[in-house]
């Protein structure tokens, strides 16, 4: 095999997206990963595909929305290429509207959708839900937003590694692994990542923040999903539904504890339908937040062949198929879509 044109280094959900729009292009890759594909914040079992609301609009909410309205063809193009589902649908997103105030909101954001959105997804407020999928509100009326989707985020790290592969890219996996060529590299190395380059660069870019998720059994698919008191409720395939996540700046251990068992009771007791329902399973994992919140792509300040994909936060897997365009867009295209308010330079000019 030739030497493969671009290293990758991390194989979660933004180093393997850009593998694979990059080996689309028509160029070879190498992945290096010292953990296992999946590993990191990326294989949990949440999955929320939520947009920002359709109000107060910026670049990262435009960036985010053209990333959500990617992701049906991506995933379908990742089955085709590598015969992996992601579980990728789109159901709509269903949120109690509090009070008044929450109702004009929501009146205000049917009307910007129409325009933000550009008539390929709507928001309604409904008077009713279905008397399967209930949860309470106190004014009796919810948001319904169309453009949310969901997907199976361990299923869709694996769908992706099975189409990189099948395209040809090389998987090296080696926790001690160190570069030893000039290639091009993408750093896709999530939190440690932003830990290291923040060591590096002798200023704090960023930091982690544990989150924790649990899997309910309980038959909801196509359902939409719910968004109740910060939580996210998903129905997944297989008979479950996912919950989550706790938002820890601080943490004594990377496992789940006492704050998920805390959320569970919470949720089930908001939401009937899963009153009863056993925990399948518990995940956990730390997000990578860049300061300022917003992705932190582009190229790397002090290192030439070195381009930086992190910052996913809390929107990391919905944001991907974007991420992936627009790092191969600049690596291999020279166009240059970032965002200012998104590259390592920006960050490093901020106080
Ligand atoms: C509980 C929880 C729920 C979430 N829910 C959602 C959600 O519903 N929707 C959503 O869009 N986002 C969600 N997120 C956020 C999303 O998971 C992240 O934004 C995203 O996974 C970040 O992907 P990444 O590829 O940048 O990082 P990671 O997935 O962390 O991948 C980084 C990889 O790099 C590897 N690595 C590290 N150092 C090196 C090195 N030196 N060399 C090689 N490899 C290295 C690691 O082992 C890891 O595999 C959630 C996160 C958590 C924790």
């Amino acid at each position: 095999m030739a030497t493969p044109e671009i290293t990758i280094y991390g194989a979660g959900i933004f180093g393997l997206s850009i593998a694979f729009e990059i080996l689309k292009r028509g160029q070879t890759v190498e992945i290096i990963e010292i953990n296992k594909p999946g590993f990191g914040s990326s294989g949990g079992v949440l999955g929320a595909l939520a947009p920002h609301t359709p109000d107060n609009w910026n670049e990262k909410k435009q960036f985010q929305f053209e990333s959500l309205i990617k992701q049906d063809n991506f995933w379908n193009e990742v089955k085709s290429i590598g015969g992996k589902d992601a579980q990728y649908c789109r159901f709509g997103r269903i949120s109690p509207l509090l009070d008044e105030r929450a109702i004009q909101l929501s009146a205000e954001r049917t009307a910007n959708a129409k325009s933000l959105w550009k008539g390929l997804a709507s928001w309604e407020t409904l008077d009713k839900l279905d008397k399967n999928w209930e949860i309470p509100s106190p004014t009796g009326l919810y948001s319904f937003d169309t453009l949310s989707a969901q997907l199976n985020p361990k299923k869709a790290c694996d769908a992706l590694l099975s189409a990189v592969k099948a395209m040809g890219a090389k998987i090296t996996i080696d926790p001690k692994y160190e570069s030893k060529n000039d290639n091009l590299e993408v750093w896709a190395t999530g939190y440690y990542g932003l830990q290291k380059l923040s060591g590096d660069l002798e200023k704090s870019i960023g930091d982690g923040v544990k989150g924790q998720a649990a899997l309910l059994a309980l038959d909801r698919k196509n359902y939409p999903q719910l968004f109740v008191d910060g939580i996210h409720i998903i129905p997944q395939e297989n008979n479950s539904v996912a919950i989550g996540s706790t938002s820890e700046i601080t943490w004594q251990h990377e496992n789940t504890d006492e704050k998920l068992d805390r959320m569970i009771e919470k949720i089930k007791k908001i939401c009937p339908a899963l009153s009863n329902s056993n925990v399948i399973n518990v995940w956990s994992g730390i997000r990578p937040r860049a300061k300022g919140r917003s992705p932190l792509i582009g190229p790397h300040p002090n290192k030439k062949n070195v381009f930086i994909a992190n910052g996913g936060f809390k929107i990391g897997i919905g944001l991907a198929p974007k991420i992936a365009e627009i790092t191969a867009d600049f690596l291999l295209e020279n166009i240059n879509h970032i965002p200012k308010k998104f590259t390592p330079n920006y960050l490093l000019s901020i106080k």
